[in-house]
């Protein structure tokens, strides 16, 4: 099955399944490592850029969180599939929310008030409860999230104003081989965590999980280490 997966890197296994349960077994060693439960950590699949097919493999393997960055590019490729978490990772334009909340469960995404109040606007118009996470900015390279010592004032006006569940913090890990950094980077998302509460430090990606969960990560969002390369 050529579709079912792409390019990985060398002596990744060559199906979904594969890729799939090997992620978890790693996830599950670094959770023990640092002295936590492997159970913590959710396996959010980031399906940008792969065709839907690849999808329905990935959860017919057995994935149940998947996340995309762009609204437009999830509604037809995630309509009508098998039961998943879908996530939503990618900014948050005010004019596309009512569309953000059509399709997905979770906006991890959450920046800013605007953005906020636009996605419980259109969760209250559309009937649909959507968990949120506020999006910290901790990495000099990245342009979007609020500055981590404003974010437990944002989720609070958020949650009081305007009901909206605020279950944690999402960041993207500074794009860099120095692993210090990227350290940093992470222990400052866990702190702030710790001052905006929820259930979910979503942190780590295909380069950085590893650091990721030693600094408490709940949820990784793996694109390539488990679809291959993006075309
Ligand atoms: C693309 C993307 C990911 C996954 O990246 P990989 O390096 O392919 O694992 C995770 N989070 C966000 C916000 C992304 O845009």
């Amino acid at each position: 099955m050529k579709l079912e997966v792409g390019v990985g890197p060398d002596g990744a296994p060559n199906s979904l399944a594969g890729r799939i349960a090997s992620m978890r077994e790693r996830i599950a060693a670094a959770a023990l490592r640092a002295g936590r439960e492997p159970g913590e950590i959710a396996l959010v699949g980031v399906t940008k850029k792969q065709p839907r097919e690849r999808v329905i493999a990935a959860l017919d393997a057995g994935l149940t969180d998947i996340g995309e960055n762009y609204a437009q590019e999830a509604r037809s490729k995630y309509a009508g599939l098998p039961d998943a978490r879908k996530h939503f990772i990618g900014h948050v334009q005010t004019n596309k929310a009512k569309a953000i909340v059509e399709t997905f469960d979770v906006v991890q995404t959450i920046d800013r008030l605007d953005a906020g109040r636009a996605i419980a606007k259109a969760a209250r118009a559309l009937g649909k409860p959507v968990r949120a996470l506020v999006q910290i900015n901790i990495s000099p390279a990245e342009r979007f999230g609020v500055d981590p010592g404003d974010a437990p004032a944002l989720a609070a006006r958020l949650r009081a104003d305007e009901g909206l569940p605020v279950d944690g913090v999402m960041a993207i890990g500074p794009n860099t081989n120095d692993r210090g950094e990227i350290g940093r980077a992470f222990r400052r998302a866990a702190e702030t965590f710790a001052a905006v509460g929820g259930t979910t430090l979503s942190i780590g990606m295909s380069g950085d999980w590893e650091e990721a969960v030693d600094c408490g990560s709940t949820m990784v969002r793996i694109g390539t280490a488990i679809f291959g390369e993006r075309e």
